[in-house]
């Protein structure tokens, strides 16, 4: 059964989004407010859009305490913007994970580099913080002249972890399956962290 759209109101700005397009909260036992990311935890439901503003006036406005019904402990708008941000931490690198397995995939400076002189179907291309100047600025340009979706996140040690490697500058994703949900979270994260 095709799961239906279903709208929920952002309890700060009280615009009603298709929930996918908002993040779900919930009270743990302990009376705390957590992101519920995914949306699969149990118990009463409450969202904000995802940013930063509507976090913040949330929680100024004690739309949280409301929502629940007084039932949850004060809350900290820094930390749910960080249990946000860690929540998309995971969904890229499980999402980077998932690509890798399946094939999707390609990893080093190299390979990266010549697959986008061969121009061929790159989709995303995330470069190391600290990949060296002159390799990234030649990735940039190759991304540019490409017009394919690139940024810069996390640092070349954890990359190479995650492909369980040594350090890896760059990775990229040809256009697949999983590119429109990595798109989404990246777009998400990278947002976030401007707003933060
Ligand atoms: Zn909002």
């Amino acid at each position: 059964m095709a799961e239906s759209k279903t709208e929920r109101t952002c309890v700060a700005c009280r615009q009603a989004k298709d929930k996918q397009q908002l993040v779900r909260y919930v009270v743990a036992p302990d009376g705390a407010v957590l992101v519920d990311y995914r949306q699969r935890l149990p118990g009463r439901g409450s969202y904000t859009c995802i940013s930063v503003d509507c976090i913040q006036a949330a929680v100024k406005k004690n739309c949280f305490q409301r929502s629940f019904k007084g039932k949850c402990k004060s809350v900290d708008a820094a930390d749910l913007q960080q249990q946000l941000i860690a929540a998309l931490d995971q969904r890229i690198t499980s999402l980077i994970g998932m690509s890798r397995k399946s094939g999707q995939f390609m990893s080093g400076t190299n390979a990266v580099i010549e697959s986008l002189r061969k121009k061929n179907s790159l989709a995303v291309v995330i470069m190391a913080d600290d990949i060296s100047a002159a390799i990234g600025s030649k990735i940039e340009a190759l991304v540019q002249k490409n017009k394919i979706y690139s940024v810069r996140l996390y640092n070349k040690q954890f990359i190479g972890q995650l492909l369980g490697k040594d350090e890896r500058s760059v990775i990229a994703i040809p256009a697949g399956s999983l590119v429109e949900a990595l798109l989404n979270e990246l777009h998400r994260y990278t947002q976030l962290v401007r707003e933060n």
